[in-house]
């Protein structure tokens, strides 16, 4: 035994038991998501319509999956005892959803949760002015159900890719930003991790091709070239990598209950 093996002991036992806590929370969170997760076959579907929007399939959906989550919230749960709980202890939404919700929430759902969220953070603050201890700010609950989603979308593409149908549509799509594609390509199948990089290497030197010759024709010799295709390239080469910003969520489809809520 080296000098840095814990010893045997009555206090080392809540220390042994740790790597056996750490595996039973890791069961129960794959349980959780496997519940949450959507169901294959709507999955799929989303997945088939998503790769045909222009944008990263993924991007797409989560997004999909915030409006979804916000309408249903705006619509069914503001007074919600467990939502209410959520986002008072978040201190409502982050900057992100806090815009989707201004956009997507009604003037009296906002005001019924930021009454509470205000009267919450006013008492923090007499908590902190009195010396006594304020709970923590929790991570926004839009920003958890997106997580899930994210994850849930991830494991769904890297699974669906295996069937011929998802490997077309994909092929005629415009592909994953680069952040989606890190996370399929770690989780998929060899030949659908192939497929992938062969697609994506392609879309990439396009993209490269173009950003070049946008740096060619900034030069004065090419000045009065016309500019073509290649003038949104910085633009998409930062959707590329990031991943799309949708900006307004258009294109949403119909609201309702997230088949992940
Ligand atoms: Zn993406
Ligand atoms: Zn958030």
């Amino acid at each position: 035994m080296t000098s840095q093996e814990p010893q045997a002991g009555p206090g080392n036992a809540f220390a042994a038991l740790m790597p056996r806590v750490i595996a039973a929370a890791a069961r129960l969170r794959h349980c959780v998501r496997r519940r949450n997760r959507p169901d294959r076959h709507l999955a799929f579907h989303r997945l088939m319509e998503a790769c045909g929007t222009g944008m990263c399939p993924i991007c797409r959906l989560v997004a999909d999956g915030v409006e979804r989550r916000l309408a249903h919230l705006f619509h069914e749960l503001v007074n919600d005892p467990d939502a209410r709980r959520s986002l008072r202890a978040a201190l409502g939404f982050c900057r992100r959803h806090a815009t989707d919700a201004l956009r997507v929430g009604t003037p009296l759902g906002l005001a019924i949760i930021y009454e509470d969220v205000a009267t919450h953070a006013l008492s923090r603050l007499r908590a902190v002015v009195a010396g006594r201890h304020a709970d923590r700010r929790r991570i926004c609950p839009a920003c958890i159900g997106e997580s899930e989603d994210e994850v849930a979308y991830t494991e769904g593409l890297a699974e669906c890719l295996g069937e011929p149908d998802m490997r077309l549509v994909y092929t005629r799509g415009s592909g994953l930003c680069i952040r989606h594609l890190d996370g399929v390509v770690r989780r998929t199948a060899p030949a659908v991790r192939r497929f992938l990089v062969d697609q994506e290497a392609g879309r990439l030197s396009d993209l490269i091709a173009d950003l070049k010759e946008l740096m060619r024709k900034s030069d004065y010799r090419y000045a009065g070239e016309t500019v073509g295709q290649e003038r949104d390239a910085p633009a998409r080469a930062i959707a590329k990598v990031i991943g799309d910003e949708v900006g307004g969520m258009g294109g949403r489809r119909g609201g309702g209950r997230s088949v992940l809520l």
